[in-house]
């Protein structure tokens, strides 16, 4: 009698499973559950993230929606620079005054600088009407009229000084001692440079004694201030308001948090905006000029 033997397709004894083929059915249930497992692990994650989120980082969250929708709220920064009524960026100080008077009149708070870069880092949204008001280059009379003005007021003003106009010497020039006066009576001193040289001119030369002149202006401008005045400078105003890429990043290596410009316009609040627009206030302004300009 013959024998006759079945071969299975998959190669083993007809009649009994192939012990291969047991082994790839067990393999094919070990992937199915692994992948089970797998899923459920990423769906846990995500719930457990969603969760903790949920409870701490959350808030951060929250903010930043509100912190979208209110970006429509822009805050004008205000520039001056002279107070004696003579040239066009020279404002009498009893035009100054009316224009104190006014943001006070329209409720809108005066926020330092420090306070907006907080609000910028960390995001959080206004619910008042704020506006900025800087001084640039350290005139004589900033120091005589402009600080009995911001006390009276309780503003929080910031002037920023270029080293060269700071003269030990005279009795009517700004000095490091008067400096100091107005940082103890609430004015915050920052930086403009060392000779007010514009800073362009110098970028687009980009020769060795360039590059050493631009560190200088931008780096050591900054050091300087810090160690007349015992203090640390973030902020730093381009002369003339000019600048370009270079020169901003120049500013962000030598640790500037912000700098700014003379490009008129409202600045957005978003984190983003490392080079803020400031809104030079002429003396040909009218109040009414300026009540459309902060409101
Ligand atoms: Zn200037």
């Amino acid at each position: 009698m013959e024998m006759r033997v079945v071969v299975s397709p998959s190669g083993g004894l007809g009649g009994f499973p192939d012990s291969s083929y047991i082994i790839d059915f067990m393999k094919n249930i070990y992937i199915v559950i692994l992948s089970l497992l797998g899923s459920l692990g990423i769906s846990l994650f995500f719930y457990l993230d969603d969760f903790s989120l949920s409870n701490s980082s959350r808030p951060d969250w929250r903010y930043k929606d509100k912190e979208i929708s209110s970006r429509l709220l822009a805050i004008p920064i205000l520039l001056y620079h002279n107070i004696n009524g003579r040239g066009p960026f020279s404002i009498d100080d009893a035009v100054l005054r009316e224009q104190f008077q006014l943001i006070k009149e329209k409720g809108m708070r005066v926020v330092s600088l420090h306070e907006l870069i907080g609000r910028l880092e960390h995001p959080k949204p206004y619910r008042e009407k704020g506006v900025i008001i800087t001084f640039d280059d350290g005139y004589y009379s900033t120091y005589s009229l402009l600080v009995p003005l911001a006390r009276e007021f309780r503003y929080p003003v910031t002037q920023f000084i270029y080293c060269d106009a700071v003269s030990q010497r005279s009795s009517r020039s700004m000095t490091w001692a008067r400096l100091r006066i107005m940082e103890r009576m609430g004015i915050d001193v920052q930086a403009h440079s060392i000779s007010h040289a514009d800073l362009t001119e110098l970028s687009r030369k980009n020769d060795p004694i360039s590059r050493k002149k631009l560190f200088e202006e931008i780096y050591l401008s900054k050091r300087i201030i810090e160690l007349y005045l015992g203090k640390k400078v973030d902020f730093f105003a381009f002369p003339y308001g000019r600048y370009d890429l270079y020169l901003v990043k120049l500013a962000s290596d030598a640790g500037y948090k912000r700098v700014f410009s003379t490009d008129y316009g409202s600045n957005i609040i978003t984190r983003d905006n490392f080079c803020l627009r400031r809104n030079h206030i002429k003396s040909s302004y009218s109040l009414h000029y300026i009540e459309n300009l902060i409101k």
